[in-house]
């Protein structure tokens, strides 16, 4: 199982990191061993003390499949949910900046995590779905899928071209503005539409 990870997939957090408006997706893996296992607490890296959470919309892959059409893309789906996209802030600026792939700073052991999938049939519209992201109770992060700038469709035809998709592939489709910092013993939690799907505790 990977996670295939969508970048800079709603302006307002391109703005806020700097970064231009993409003209495709900016895509990126992580491998099965970064999922932080049910009910575990995340643990902050030693290299790296600036952990940002990313809350983002994630589909479940229902099937194996290759070459999607955007027509056929909701039918190889079949979950969706809430995932955390750590990432390791300060070390992927530096990356960045020396134009190297990101990988240490977003696919480390313990960075992806994924809640328990609803159908996609719980809700009609997935074009105008909104989920929230609470650290210590406090907002910090709302998404609406309508401002995706590259919707779910459009993102399994693309990654679908370049990557075979398999059962239990989760696709994390980006975050909305407000990321930053993650603290020993906070408690994150997320809800999509309503159904509390998501609660990490930060190992103090
Ligand atoms: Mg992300």
């Amino acid at each position: 199982m990977k996670c295939i990870c969508i970048g800079r997939n709603y302006a307002g957090h391109a703005r806020e990191l700097g970064n231009p408006l993409p003209t495709q997706p900016v895509v990126f893996l992580k491998p099965s061993t970064a999922c932080l296992a049910p009910g575990q607490p995340f643990r902050i890296p030693a290299f790296a003390p600036d952990v940002h959470y990313e809350c983002e919309l994630v589909y479940r892959v229902g099937c194996r499949a290759t070459q999607v059409s955007e027509a056929e893309a909701w039918n190889v789906l079949d979950g969706v949910g809430l995932g955390l996209d750590f990432t390791a802030r300060t070390l992927q600026e530096q990356l960045k900046q020396k134009g190297l792939p990101w990988e240490i700073s977003k696919a480390f052991d313990g960075s992806a995590v994924v809640s328990e999938f609803l159908p996609l049939g719980t809700f009609p519209d997935h074009g105008h779905l909104r989920y929230e992201f609470r650290q210590n109770g406090t907002l910090r992060q709302v998404g609406e899928t309508h401002d995706l700038i590259f919707p779910v469709p459009y993102l399994v035809a693309f990654v679908s071209r370049y990557f075979t998709l398999e059962p239990g592939d989760v696709l994390f489709t980006g975050t909305p503005e407000g990321v930053g910092p993650v603290a020993p013993t906070d408690e994150l939690t997320a809800q999509l539409e309503g159904h509390d799907l998501l609660r990490v505790h930060v190992a103090g």
